[in-house]
């Protein structure tokens, strides 16, 4: 049952094959067999879960069922749910129960879906190997010694060992994309704005994206169906109609101009990841489209710009974590300004407190211009190239990180080499448009993603023209062999 798609989930609902009860109870009892293993799940609701499942297959029963209804998921434990745990993964949060829903999650509810629970990340969504999550690191099912990526690692971890079906993500710089790269899944980021982040608590606001990971791009056109649309509550969120996702997977290819930026495909890229690369590209060519060489000649600042807007953001954004509001406090402060030092000093860990520095210098009065608007002027110039090319072709086609999952430790104590695993992705969250990453050819028995990128609310054809792909190769079949 576990290595159904969503589709046959909810086809097999629908014939009464099983019922969403059964289907609940198989994947709660694989959290429970193999969730030591990977440390995927911080949070199991099993009751509610069953709950929810009843209450779906009563829904079924008296015929209003949608094609979510009664299908399991999890979420990434950023999100708030009304009376369970939301922690981002931080001792800061750890005991903080969300007093109300997410938008994600409210809408996922109401799509009937079942959330089996809550899933580990980076701490506070920073990082791009899950290794600074309070609740120690998520192990890639590939291969147990290998990162699943970060910063949403728990939820790719979980569906790619068939723990849950589905799971919700956020990619900021990279993190639904990368994640998805390491453990050979299909991740959706979509158009900022897209998808309300209402309740998703905020690291770098004006980048934050909520979105879906599934084994297919079929698979994460029925969440993205559920999770997008407009909401009041977010200011940010767009007022776009939602296309139907699911209907749109199958435009064929034939036409389509699909273009290599040129600005990627340089010596940095590893023969091995570009072996895969070259292969993705001969299977859209063999389909009808046509290939061409693009250019975005701001890409290369992304990195830099994303480390002085997003550290800024996040100073920000975490302020509010004092100890006053929200979760951990310290024991017996002396007065406020101890109450505030030392509930942060020990509830943040290493990473959050040195981008927390970064971006609170980058914004002082002295150095704001210097660091903060120049970034956001380059910020423009990236988004530009993005609008230039888009002129010329339908789709940006890449690798999605520039290496397969890598060693626990082994960019410990070199957080520049950490930032570096974006390379292909956070120009993407500064331009504000839709990309997705797919499985490619392996290396070595390890996943490699393939990105695409498309233009502002093209989530419907960039959907279809992966789906098109996964018609044409089995690499999105495969899944590791200690979790079958
Ligand atoms: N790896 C990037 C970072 O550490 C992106 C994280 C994300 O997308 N949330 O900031």
């Amino acid at each position: 049952m576990h290595q159904y798609s969503i589709a046959e989930m909810s086809q097999g609902l629908e014939r009464g094959d099983f019922t969403s009860v059964e289907l609940t109870q198989h994947f709660l009892d694989r959290i429970d067999e193999h969730n030591a293993e990977i440390n995927a799940f911080v949070t199991v609701t099993a009751e509610l879960a069953l709950e929810q499942a009843r209450n779906a297959d009563a829904v079924r029963a008296a015929g209003q069922a949608g094609p979510l209804t009664g299908v399991p998921f999890a979420h990434k434990d950023i999100f708030c749910t009304d009376g369970v745990r939301t922690s981002c993964a931080s001792k800061m949060l750890d005991p903080f129960v969300a007093p109300y829903d997410a938008a994600v999650v409210e809408r996922m509810r109401e799509a009937g879906m079942v959330m089996l629970g809550k899933l580990n990340m980076d701490e506070f969504a920073m990082g791009s190997s899950n290794e600074t999550s309070y609740y120690g690191p998520v192990k890639n099912p590939w291969d147990t010694e290998r990162v699943p990526g970060g910063s949403s690692g728990g939820s790719a971890a979980a569906v790619a060992a068939r723990l849950v079906p589905a799971a919700t993500g956020t990619d900021t710089g990279g993190s639904i994309r990368q994640p998805a790269a390491f453990c050979n899944l299909t991740g959706l980021k979509p158009t900022y704005g897209r998808v309300s982040r209402y309740g998703m608590i905020a690291f770098a606001s004006s980048l934050d994206q909520a979105g879906p990971f599934g084994r297919s791009a079929e698979d994460c056109a029925y969440l993205l169906s559920a999770m997008a649309g407009h909401d009041e509550r977010d200011s940010t969120c767009a007022n776009e109609p939602v296309p139907d996702y699911i209907g749109a997977l199958d435009q064929p290819l034939k036409g389509i101009k699909v273009g290599l930026p040129k600005e990627f495909f340089g010596e940095e890229m590893p023969a091995s990841i570009r072996e895969s690369v070259d292969a993705a590209i001969e299977v859209y060519r063999a389909q009808g489209a046509e290939i061409v060489e693009v250019s975005l000649p701001n890409a290369h600042l992304s990195v830099p710009v994303y480390y002085v807007v997003a550290p800024a953001e996040c100073s920000s954004n975490l302020s509010r974590m004092d100890g006053v509001r929200f979760g951990h406090r310290c024991e017996d402060p002396k007065d406020l300004q101890d109450l505030y030092t030392r509930s942060r000093a020990e509830g943040f860990g290493d990473e959050v407190k040195r981008r927390i520095m970064v971006g609170a210098y980058a914004l002082s009065a002295g150095y704001y211009d210097a660091y903060y608007l120049k970034a956001q002027q380059l910020r423009q110039l990236i988004s530009d190239d993005f609008k230039k090319a888009f002129e010329q072709v339908d789709f940006l086609l890449s690798p999605t990180a520039p290496e397969t999952a890598f060693k626990f430790g082994e960019k410990g104590d070199d957080p520049v080499s950490m930032y570096l695993s974006d390379i292909y992705t956070i120009a993407v969250n500064l331009a504000g448009v839709p990309a997705l990453s797919m499985p490619g050819q392996t290396v070595d028995g390890l996943p490699v993603g393939i990105q695409l990128i498309g233009n502002y609310f093209d989530e419907a054809r960039l959907l279809a023209a992966a789906h098109q792909f996964q018609l044409a190769t089995d690499y999105h079949k495969a899944s590791p062999e200690a979790f079958a």
